[in-house]
Parts: C-alpha cells; structure tokens; sequence
C-alpha cells in the first residue's frame, strides 16, 4: 500500500492519497484548500491513477479544492448523500466566513456498508453522524487502517457545536462502529497525527469520560 498526507489550509486539514502499488489505482480522501498542486504532482510522482476522491464530509476544510482537482484530474467525487448539499455551498454553515471555496455537485453517493475497490484495497465506508449528518470514514481490511476525518483524532474527538452536529450520536457511532475494529488499527484523522484504536480506547479523555457515565 502507498499512503501519503498533505496538509494543507487555514485550520491544518489532512487529505490523504492512497493507493494499491501493484495496480498504481489511487483514491485521494478528503481535498483541503491550497492542496490540489501538491495532490496532482504526488500523483504524477508515484506514478499513480486516481481512480476516485472520497470526501469524509462536507465541511469547507476538507472540500477546499475538490472542484478544481476533480476537473483536472477527471475523477469522480463520491461523498455521503446527506453532505452533498454541503458540497454543493461549502460556505453555507459558516455564516461570517468568507473564503472562495468552489462548490460542485457530487458524481456519486455513498452510503453506510459500501466498498470502494482500489486494486487490491477495499475500502469499506462507515457512516457516523455527529460531526455532520453525513460523515463517513474508510476502513481497510488488508492493511487494517481507518481514515477517520473529523470523527476521531488523537487524543480528541470532532466538534459538536456547528450545524447538524450532535454529540449523543457522535459518541455512540465512536462506540458502535469505530471503537469495534481491532487495538492495532491504524487510524489516520483529518486534523493531526496518526493514532490506534488501541491507544485511543485506552487514553482518549472524551472517550473515556464517555465510558465511564454509560
Ligand atoms: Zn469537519
């Protein structure tokens, strides 16, 4: 497997290029502002094919780019349905901010129980709402990783506070569906170094606090 960060934008946002060696297929998750250049020469770099970009959510650190890199790469975008409006008007939950982010219209939905084939790579989609309605993550079995956006980080979980946020829902998807795979899973979040379920199951204070009232 080839995986590679860019972090790029205003609040340090993480996309990630992943990619079968074999195959050279490549799917990019998650596009911050200012990362399309870095993201189209990495490809070229590796030599690789982008076969799909996924979009963990809606939020416009994480679509930033994603109108442009997708018209010069012809590639076609998926995210969760309930976060395609988000894509559509990236500034709209963010009243007072004005950046000029390019919103654009999904070419393809998915859904919670999905797999994006990348050569040899399954990439498995997990929908946990709580920081939007339409969040997602990818988990990979071969390689047992989990592209986990602005649900679980280091030592942190993400924000409940903005439009379509709820925190029950947030803290029971991290139970139910993340804090379920394996102590070992690497997890790769959307703000931030990369962390373990493991680590996070025993050390996060969010989870932990969690936990403790259930
Ligand atoms: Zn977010």
């Amino acid at each position: 497997m080839i995986l590679h960060s860019i972090e790029a934008g205003p609040v340090d946002t993480r996309g990630y290029l992943i990619a079968d060696e074999q195959s050279r297929e490549a799917v990019i998750v998650d596009v911050p502002m200012e990362s399309h250049a870095r993201f189209v020469s990495l490809l070229q770099q590796e030599r690789l094919h982008p076969i799909a970009i996924v979009l963990t959510h809606g939020h416009f650190d994480h679509v930033g780019d994603v109108a442009p890199l997708a018209r010069s790469l012809g590639t076609p975008v998926y995210i969760h349905p309930a976060d395609a409006p988000m894509l559509e008007q990236p500034m709209s939950n963010f009243p007072g901010l004005d950046l000029p982010i390019e919103g654009m219209k999904a070419t393809h939905l998915l859904e919670g129980g999905d797999v994006l084939e990348c050569g040899g790579l399954r990439l498995r989609i997990i929908h946990a709402p709580g920081h939007t309605p339409g969040h997602i993550l990818l988990y990979e079995m071969r390689e047992n990783i989990l592209l986990s956006g602005d649900v679980l980080f280091h030592s942190s979980i993400g924000r409940t506070d903005l439009p379509g946020g709820d925190y029950d829902a947030l803290m029971e998807n991290i139970t139910k569906k993340v804090l379920t795979l394996s102590d070992d899973t690497i997890v790769y979040p959307g703000h931030g170094e990369a962390t373990t379920i493991g680590f996070e199951r025993n050390h996060n204070p969010f989870i932990l606090e969690y936990l403790e009232h259930l």
